[in-house]
């Protein structure tokens, strides 16, 4: 059995921006809360009107979750990855990495800047530190 997925619906919406090189958001027309996982409804109040908008990009590592790997051939200290939950200055919280960041330099509380990374076809949200403030 082959699983398609939808030929249209706010995931493929939300991918196209990244394909873009830009991370959007839908933004609730009823109560104005930002929303991310991408909806057909708002989880806050229930409304159907949600419209997309770019988002800053710019947010605060909520947590940190580092895993370990096998050793690289001819290496014996492990491959380390770090997940992190980012909070949005929009307000969602999305999960994401810090692919350039060594995992032991990834605090609570660093403000962290969007960019999109990845081949075509592939293009993922990713974050690096940035310096600015929350507005
Ligand atoms: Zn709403």
């Amino acid at each position: 059995m082959t699983v398609r997925l939808p030929a249209s619906g706010p995931d493929l919406e939300f991918q196209a921006h990244v394909d873009n090189g830009q991370l959007w958001l839908q933004t609730c027309q009823d109560c104005d809360k930002a929303i991310f996982m991408p909806r057909i409804l708002c989880p806050h109040c229930g409304s159907l009107k949600l419209a997309w908008h770019p988002a800053s990009g710019l947010g605060t590592v909520y947590s940190r979750t580092v895993l370990y790997g096998r050793p690289k051939p001819g290496e014996s200290r492990p491959q380390r990855h770090a997940l992190v939950l980012v909070d949005l200055d929009e307000g969602p919280r999305m999960m994401s990495r810090l692919p350039d960041t060594d995992p032991d330099d990834i605090t609570i509380g660093m403000r962290v800047k969007a960019r999109i990374e990845g081949d075509a076809g592939a293009h993922a949200v990713v974050f690096d530190p940035c310096e600015e403030t929350r507005s």
